[in-house]
């Protein structure tokens, strides 16, 4: 025999439960050199930099 929940969860409690469901990756910035979002302490894609220096070549 399967347990039964005795009572149904409601629709708040629901919702609650789904505020940790997020659609983006979080820990996502504004690269500050070109603007373009860019993963929080990696080197940006776009332009390659990190902490205003740091660039590497395409
Ligand atoms: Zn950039």
């Amino acid at each position: 025999m399967m347990a039964v929940p005795f009572r149904r969860t409601s629709k708040t409690r629901k919702n609650k439960r789904r505020t940790h469901y997020k659609l983006a990756v979080p820990g996502m910035t504004k690269c500050p050199e070109c603007g373009e979002l860019k993963l929080a302490h990696r080197v940006c894609k776009e332009c390659g930099s990190y902490k205003g220096q740091e660039v590497i070549s395409k």
